[in-house]
């Protein structure tokens, strides 16, 4: 790479007189870290990228099987509405990758009662576009599907300021029963407990649009459904995106290199070795940076340590298409709430996205909350027999083991962000899925604008 010398604003540097000299730290090479290391590139600004293990991606993990399956042990797709991990896919010349979820194979079920219920049509998430359709569906019951409607009828909050639960925002517009329809289609992401999910921090959107038409169903109605594909992927799996823009990084980049200290002129390594610095974006998740924090930033870091965690288990299981009595290509099922079962949702990997399965296979990932790996498998195998009829045992499994690993918005989070960034120096930015936003999106936007922060604080024109 070509480092163009830099050029310091009068004022700055601000914490070290050779602070010219220094490059800016990136603590981990999950989507975060290496959007924020690409980013000081962008800016011709030096900087060294430390991650503690020995690959790029974090959780994004793309696994070929020596039988051609393709596994994703975290992200299978992203969310193009936000437009930052499409945009960086472009920056590093990735065009010709992007593919999309196959819409021949669109078809999802919502269980309830032991039943595969068709989902209702013409929704936008989970806000119904039409009356009619919404209550031909029985994905409620009759009284709890109108109640449901009657949103449109229930006036916005006043008290705007105060942060609420996604079981209060749920019951207080849509009613009690809709937490039951909701809350997998809305949590899953977060993997999250309703009573504690920040609306604030996880869907400001649906808080937007209460305000500005009174109704988050009139406000869905009234503004105009994006055109084309919703979400993107790549023909070789989400870690594509990851090893490209490693590999265009042309910094000093370090792998199995875990960061022990963070210091506001640099960092400390586990081996004991010092790396000077003008600044660090720590990409680390909560649990990993609160202690790096400790040392010098004791306040920020008994801050980042109590962002709480959730846990999550997913069961990947591959079959031969003739154990199905029955067509799978079907995108997957949803589990309604009060269903009485661990498990949350089933995703049918082959069908939903080409490339995922040898011919004439299936390749599932069944989803579970905290729930030890092995009794997870157990009912995996057990529904996906009792729903789709699958005879005989699995050809393979595998589990992407999240427990304790998802970062938790509790109700009051964007507070609680806004306390740690006081903590801390400007030259020193948390930034990733622990702070704000878990899709691949917000980390690419919260990886780069967290190297931005860092440049703007030391006053350098990058
Ligand atoms: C099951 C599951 C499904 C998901 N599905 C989707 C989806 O479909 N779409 C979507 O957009 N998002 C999805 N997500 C969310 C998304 O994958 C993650 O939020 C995102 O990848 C997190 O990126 P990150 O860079 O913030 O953190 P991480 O990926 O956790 O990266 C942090 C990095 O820091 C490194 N590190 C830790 N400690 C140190 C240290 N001391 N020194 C140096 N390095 C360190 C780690 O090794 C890691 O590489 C899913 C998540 C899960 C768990």
């Amino acid at each position: 790479m070509s480092v163009r010398r830099l050029r310091w604003r009068e004022g700055g540097p601000m914490t070290n007189p050779n602070a010219h000299t220094l490059p800016i730290i990136v603590v981990g090479a999950g989507m975060t870290g290496l959007a924020a290391a690409w980013e000081l590139q962008q800016r011709g600004v030096p900087y060294v990228l430390l991650e503690a293990g020995d690959s790029f991606g974090g959780k994004v993990q793309s696994e070929r099987t020596e039988d051609e399956f393709l596994v994703e042990k975290a992200a299978d797709a992203f969310i193009l509405g936000k437009p930052w991990a499409l945009q960086l896919a472009q920056e590093v010349g990735l065009q010709d990758e992007l593919i999309h979820p196959r819409a021949e194979t669109k078809k999802l079920y919502f269980l309830r009662g032991g039943e595969l219920l068709d989902f209702p049509q013409n929704l936008k998430m989970f806000v119904p576009l039409d009356d009619e359709s919404f209550l031909q569906s029985g994905v409620l019951s009759p009284e709890g599907l109108r109640r449901m409607l009657d949103e449109q009828n229930v006036p916005p909050k006043e008290n705007t300021d105060e942060d609420e639960s996604l079981a209060d925002f749920i019951i207080r517009r849509f009613g009690a029963e809709a937490m039951n329809f909701i809350v997998p289609l809305a949590a899953g992401i977060y993997v999250a407990n309703p009573f504690e999910l920040s609306m604030k921090a996880a869907f400001p959107q649906f808080l937007a649009l209460e305000q500005k038409y009174g109704s988050v169903i009139k406000g869905s109605r009234a503004t105009p459904r994006a055109q084309g594909p919703i979400f993107g992927s790549f023909k070789d799996g989400m870690s594509t995106l990851a090893n490209a823009v490693a590999a265009k990084l042309t910094g000093d980049v370090r792998l199995n290199t875990p960061v022990l200290a963070v210091h506001p002129d640099g960092v400390t390594l586990t081996g004991g070795e010092k790396i000077a610095a003008s600044g660090v974006v720590l990409t680390a998740p909560a649990w990993v940076a609160a202690p790096t924090l400790g040392q010098s930033f004791p306040a920020a870091s008994a801050l980042v340590g109590e962002l709480q965690t959730n846990g999550s288990v997913a069961v990947i299981l591959a079959y031969r298409e003739g154990q199905f009595p029955r067509d799978m290509h079907l995108h997957g099922l949803q589990v309604a709430a009060d269903e009485g079962i661990e498990m949350k949702a089933i995703t049918v990997h082959s069908a939903k996205l080409h490339g995922r399965a040898p011919e004439g296979h299936v390749l599932l990932r069944v989803f579970f909350k905290d729930l030890d790996p092995q009794k997870a498998l157990a009912e995996a195998v057990h529904e996906v027999a009792r729903l789709f009829g699958a005879q005989g045992d699995p050809l393979w499994h595998a589990y992407a083991d999240w427990r304790g690993k998802n970062p938790a918005y509790q109700v009051g989070h964007l507070d609680h962000i806004a306390r740690i960034r006081a903590a801390l120096p400007p030259n020193i930015q948390v930034a990733g899925s622990s702070y704000t936003g878990v899709g691949i999106p917000d980390c690419v936007n919260a990886g780069r604008t967290a190297a931005r922060d860092v440049v703007a604080a030391l006053g350098v024109d990058g």
